[in-house]
């Protein structure tokens, strides 16, 4: 495997990754600088050598905590002094409890673990919000078997953090000074980090290798504007390596500054044209159809709309600054719209005519306007089992053109739903 911080030169040298993965999720370790560790899973472990025990950002996940720990333990046989959480997400929190188990077993004093105050109120609503967490993430991961996953259950006890703080913390720890800073962005509780000592940043998810996750469909607020304004922070502390949470660690101040910079600036982009629309009173519906991230931006290593993508980003930055009333009165107290299909399906022949118009809208590429035909088609007359398959094959064919994996992820949940109900899931 090749060093990730040549590999990440390489590609920002030429603005191009020739098709080389940059979210590596092999378990390896790397030795970035004297004493800077990574271990490239889902997500990253990120290890500095104090000269006082270890300073760890995240545990990666409940599967691969376990795995970290052992990367770890080849590079250094000493305690882990401190732990600190990026935010609470489960890819970052998960192998908390590989970590322990490890503290127990060598018989070292258990980590303290850090994190910003929101990491623990998060932990408290996922409890609140359990069923619905393996509902999302059974479509956002695109399962094709739906009724299965949503009986699993989302991750309980949590390792709670045992130092937090809210705005700034600093930590000194051996002979490392840690200064902490709360960030909104991907989440309401993220924090990075400035190693002064490295001129080292840990970024957490703040930079992730793909067009950030700040539109989330199916999950809570995110904050487009303030991730920008961190990337922006980070740039004007002239950090010389960068150690994300997700893809590869970066080194050098320009090459640092210049990937920071254009995500900064494609965030900001969004934000300044939805404000500005919104402003001007438009209607959600043609501020979605009309702000856009430049294909050529799009197309940059770092950037690419594979995870979340802009159209999303557009509706989150509606509900930060404005309510879920999009301006259209008729969304205001909508009839059901089981009824609404109804309507529409007998004014045009019945629930078939309306899925034959849908599958032949699909095939002339016209996806958007398919769905909506295909799902009032089912709505209307949910029993009906062509329809159903008609629903499916028009989901599976907008998934097939779908760069996000968010998207392609809900509509081909959609499709297996309607596959499950022909008995033709799994
Ligand atoms: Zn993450």
């Amino acid at each position: 495997m090749s060093d990730p911080l040549a590999l990440s030169a390489r590609i920002i040298d030429s603005g191009s990754d020739s098709g080389e993965r940059t979210n590596r999720i092999n378990g390896e370790l790397s030795e970035l600088a004297p004493g800077i560790a990574m271990v490239e899973a889902f997500g990253h472990v990120v290890a500095f050598d104090t000269g006082a025990g270890l300073l760890v950002f995240d545990t990666s996940s409940v599967r691969s905590g376990g795995q970290a720990v052992t990367a770890l333990r080849t590079w250094r046989d000493v305690p882990v002094d401190t732990i600190v959480f990026t935010h609470g997400h489960l890819d970052h929190v998960g192998g908390a409890a590989a970590f322990l188990d490890d503290a127990v077993k060598r018989g070292d004093p258990k980590p303290r673990i850090v994190a910003q105050a929101n990491v623990a109120r998060r932990m408290a609503r996922y409890d609140l919000t359990n069923g619905y967490n393996a509902i999302i993430n059974a479509r956002q991961f695109g399962t094709t078997r739906l009724t299965e996953f949503r009986q699993e259950r989302f991750m309980t006890g949590f390792v709670r953090p045992d130092f937090e703080f809210e705005e700034h913390a600093g930590l000194r720890i051996g002979g490392l000074t840690v200064r902490l800073r709360h960030a909104l962005g991907e989440t309401d509780d993220h924090t990075w980090a400035w190693v002064p000592e490295h001129r080292a940043i840990c970024s957490g998810d703040l930079l992730t290798w793909v067009f950030p996750n700040a539109g989330n469909p199916q999950k809570v607020q995110r904050y487009p504007g303030e991730w920008a304004a961190a990337l922006r922070e980070m740039i004007a502390l002239e950090p010389e390596l960068l150690l994300p949470a997700h893809g590869l660690p970066i080194s050098g101040r320009a090459r640092i500054r210049l990937v920071l910079d254009e995500v900064a600036t494609a965030l900001e982009g969004l934000v300044d044209e939805v404000l500005r629309r919104m402003n001007a009173g438009e209607r959600l519906d043609a501020i979605v159809a009309a702000v856009k991230v430049p294909e050529s931006m799009l197309q940059r290593p770092w950037l690419r709309p594979v995870y979340d993508e802009p159209e999303f980003v557009v509706r989150n930055t509606w509900r930060l600054y404005g309510g879920w009333y999009d301006g259209n009165p008729a969304n205001l107290k909508p009839a059901p719209e089981r009824e609404l299909a109804g309507e529409v399906a007998a004014m045009s022949g019945g629930p078939a005519r309306l899925a034959a118009r849908a599958e032949a809208l699909s095939a002339e590429g016209q996806h958007r306007l398919a769905c909506h035909l295909v799902e009032m088609a089912a709505l209307a007359a949910p029993g009906d089992g062509a329809i159903q398959r008609s629903r499916a094959a028009v989901y599976e064919a907008r998934a097939g053109t779908e760069s996000s994996l968010m998207a392609r992820g809900i509509f081909l949940s959609a499709a297996t739903e309607s596959r499950e109900a022909v008995g033709e899931g799994g």
